[in-house]
């Protein structure tokens, strides 16, 4: 059967709405993700931030978690007060993400994190962000990791180290990507190694540190949106994580 995927969604407030009717929020997920699951042939699931609790509740039906892009994290997760360059924070989606990738990494459930998806998967593990690249990486030529041109446009290189699962699941070692991040990883969480980086440094993919054992990999680009301009790269991290979610359901299914 059909490994099922949840596909985290953020809250956005309804803004447009205000002259005709009460505000409220919806639940606001971005079709390429889905479409990415459905493609490499999971069943796509888009989890609402409703509660940790319902968190958890989720989880446990699921056979594989995708960490989706979005606002940067609330920096107390890894024991910072926000700098003033700090973007917007969700903090509904935050407790929910933090409470559903708790529960996924319990289970050793297979977790794919894009952009925001791999920030939180470090933080989750121990590791810390840059709130602001372009004010706190200093020393460095860094480069436009916050693109304005169109997801499926690369705007910077990657290079994936050789003898890495990415390299092997994408079937490269040199990318071209698209960057819409001003946060990124700074120290790294010791589960993870760094797979990936940009010119500048930036780390750009992380996986796990035995991918059979457990599988986790993030990417910091939106390879969602380059599905279909790039080659079969971007796809293939989808078909790896819809594998590795059907063989985790499978050990279930056996213990
Ligand atoms: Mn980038």
């Amino acid at each position: 059967m059909a490994p099922v995927i949840g596909v985290t969604a953020t809250l956005k407030e309804d803004l447009e709405l205000v002259a005709t009717r009460p505000l409220g929020s919806f639940v606001r997920a971005d079709l390429d993700y889905v479409v990415g699951v459905k493609q490499a042939g999971g069943v796509p699931v888009v989890l609402p931030p409703i509660s940790p609790g319902a968190a958890e509740e989720m989880i446990r039906r699921l056979d594989g978690l995708l960490l989706s892009g979005g606002s940067d994290l609330d920096p107390r997760y890894y024991g910072e007060e926000p700098i003033p360059e700090l973007n917007e924070v969700r903090p509904e989606r935050d407790t929910f993400e933090m409470a559903a990738l708790e529960c996924a990494l319990e289970l050793g459930m297979p977790v794919f994190g894009i952009c925001r998806g791999l920030q939180v998967l470090n933080v989750a593990l121990g590791g810390t962000l840059y709130q602001d690249l372009p004010s706190q990486k200093t020393g460095y030529e860094l480069l436009a990791h916050r693109q304005q041109t169109p997801k499926w446009q690369w705007t910077h290189e990657v290079e994936v180290d050789i003898g890495s699962e990415v390299a092997k699941i994408m079937g490269a070692t040199g990318l071209r990507v698209n960057s819409y991040h001003h946060q990124a990883i700074k120290e790294l969480a010791e589960p993870l190694m760094e797979v990936a980086h940009a010119p500048d440094g930036v780390i750009e993919a992380v996986e796990s540190r035995d991918l059979s054992e457990h599988w986790l990999v993030g990417i910091q680009w939106h390879g969602e949106a380059m599905r279909d301009t790039q080659g079969s790269e971007h796809r293939n991290l989808f078909e790896a994580h819809v594998a590795a979610a059907e063989r985790h359901a499978c050990r279930r299914a056996a213990a």
